[in-house]
């Protein structure tokens, strides 16, 4: 599996800020040592040189390195096999794209031990939109999911009934190709039969040579409460069926969390911007604010200014560890109020004229350091 790969830097022994040269001067001293000729008949000196050749095919690339930098052996694309099962996935998921590169590679490919122990089966990438709340609290939902299911027709061969898949011409059954880079011979996956070192001559009707159907599942998952848009849940072995004995694959999904309404996140903080008049900023007055439990009464003091912020403890996003929960942060909107009438404006402006610069005391310490700037 994927996951059990040794570090690309650690097999050519260098740092993960290698320049270029140092890289290829590393490749060239191991590679040396550990070239199949140099070693006839010795497996583990064979194991070791594919590894070799695989770790600088991805670090000699930039592209190829950046991307494995950033997302690991899930970023590079190191086998003959194609992804799959990615089809019938809601499209436009910003997701999409790196999933369908990391799926083909982990999830499909890059297993050369595949022609004998099977093919594991395809994983799934399921994008799924949660409410804020859902998000907050955790949803359980049903979902339904495409996956290659074995033919039974030609029980996964891939051959008609009665019929065998021959020996594929390119490899001559050995799966593995050799070809020359540079000064080495180096074996890649043949991408013929794909590894499987058997092509198919007389295709199954029911498969079309593939060994596999589509076939659709209902699954109930568990959203914990505090997840976030971008965490990923992993549902191991209800990916597509592996074929020849190989393991299914894992099913994974993204979550994306809709906007709210009035709620913001931040960590796992609930931010809400809450609007009051000037006259209840100037007067205080006590105000519903809503939680995602629900209206809480809050107290506004007189004299509270625009921007002000106040803290509802234990009223935010539940952490995703299962422990605590975040705060509520409040953020007061001081509405400056608008298409006033005659009497209204006649009202406020009665108001100035009876009010001297100390009930506005910002705005006199803002005019007075004005003056001394200019001055
Ligand atoms: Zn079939
Ligand atoms: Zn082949």
């Amino acid at each position: 599996m994927a996951s059990e790969k040794q570090d690309y830097y650690d097999i050519l022994g260098v740092h993960r800020n290698a320049s270029e040269a140092e890289i290829k001067k590393a490749f060239r001293k191991q590679a040396i040592q550990h070239h199949p000729d140099k070693n006839p008949g010795d497996k583990a000196a064979e194991e070791k040189f594919k590894e070799l050749s695989e770790a600088y095919e991805i670090l000699s690339d930039a592209q190829k390195r950046a991307q494995y930098d950033q997302f690991g052996h899930a970023g590079v694309s190191g086998g003959g096999f194609s992804s799959g099962g990615f089809g019938g996935f809601g499209g436009g998921s910003p997701f999409g794209d790196i999933f369908g590169d990391i799926f083909g590679d982990i999830f499909g490919g890059g297993n050369t031990r595949g022609r004998t122990q099977g093919r594991r089966g395809d994983d799934l990438l399921y994008n799924m939109e949660v409410t804020f709340e859902e998000a907050a609290f955790g949803v359980e939902k049903k979902i339904e999911v495409p996956f290659a299911k074995r033919c039974t027709t030609c029980s996964g061969s891939g051959s008609k009934p009665g019929t065998d898949p021959k020996v594929c011409p390119t490899c001559r059954g050995a799966g593995q190709v050799r070809y020359q880079q540079g000064f080495f011979s180096v074996s890649k996956t043949c991408g013929q039969c794909n590894g499987e070192g058997k092509v198919v001559d007389d295709p199954c009707p029911d498969c079309r040579g593939k060994g596999s159907v589509k076939d659709t599942k209902t699954l109930s998952i568990k959203v914990p409460g505090g997840v976030e848009t971008g965490s990923r849940l992993k549902s191991p072995g209800d990916g597509g069926q592996g074929l020849k004995g190989g393991p299914n694959g894992d099913l994974y999904v993204a979550i994306s969390v809709k906007e709210h309404p009035l709620f913001q996140r931040e960590e796992n903080n609930v931010i809400c911007e809450f609007p009051i008049s000037f006259i209840q900023a100037s007067l205080g007055c006590e105000v519903e604010v809503p939680t995602l439990d629900g209206k809480v009464a809050m107290k506004i003091p007189e004299g509270t200014q625009s921007g002000k912020i106040y803290r509802l403890r234990g009223k935010g996003i539940p952490s995703l560890q299962g422990y605590g929960r975040g705060d509520q942060l409040v953020i007061i909107r001081v509405e400056t109020p608008s298409n006033l009438n005659k009497k209204q404006k006649e009202l406020l402006e009665e108001f100035a004229r009876i009010s001297g610069e100390d009930v506005h005391p910002l705005k006199k310490g803002f005019l007075d350091k004005v003056m001394d700037f200019l001055s």
